[in-house]
């Protein structure tokens, strides 16, 4: 096991609570330092996709075919609201460190420094939110019709 790429070796920034400016983004920002501490597990199947995974919110934000359509919307919103030096930045990035920036990592603070730190923030706690929130509800799907 490679401990470096472990997420729960790091913790999540204190700035993260810097950023919630209402009642719902504090909510948010609880998921999200809950994902920074979730545990790698042994490789697991992706019942989306058959492909493995040890971090399910890293596979479901980052690679998985199955939630590509969250992760579209997110780089649109991406590409439209923010200057092109961040896409650009971001396609250079590998799945552990473009989730790390997910998860609002100060590693990554150099490439948001010109950035709406905030607004750019909320849209990715919410898409990690809202694509958990789709996978959990699809595993419920299935295990209910099995
Ligand atoms: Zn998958």
């Amino acid at each position: 096991a490679v401990t470096s790429s472990k997420i729960n070796a790091g913790r999540p920034p204190s700035a993260i609570w810097k950023i919630p400016s209402n009642v719902f983004e504090i909510e948010l920002c609880k998921f999200i330092v809950k994902s920074w501490t979730l545990p790698e597990i042994s490789p697991e199947i992706c019942l989306l996709c058959r492909n493995h995974f040890t971090n399910v919110f890293e596979h479901i934000s980052t690679v998985c075919p199955g939630t590509s359509a969250f992760r579209e919307a997110w780089w649109d919103t991406v590409i439209e609201n923010f200057d092109i030096s961040l896409s650009a930045e971001l396609s250079g990035l590998c799945t552990r460190d473009i989730y790390l920036f997910l998860l609002g990592s100060r590693l990554i603070s150099n490439i948001t420094a010109n950035f709406d730190l905030r607004t750019l923030h909320i849209l990715n706690f919410r898409f990690l939110r809202d694509t958990a929130a789709w996978y959990n509800r699809y595993l419920f799907s299935i295990q209910n019709t099995t």
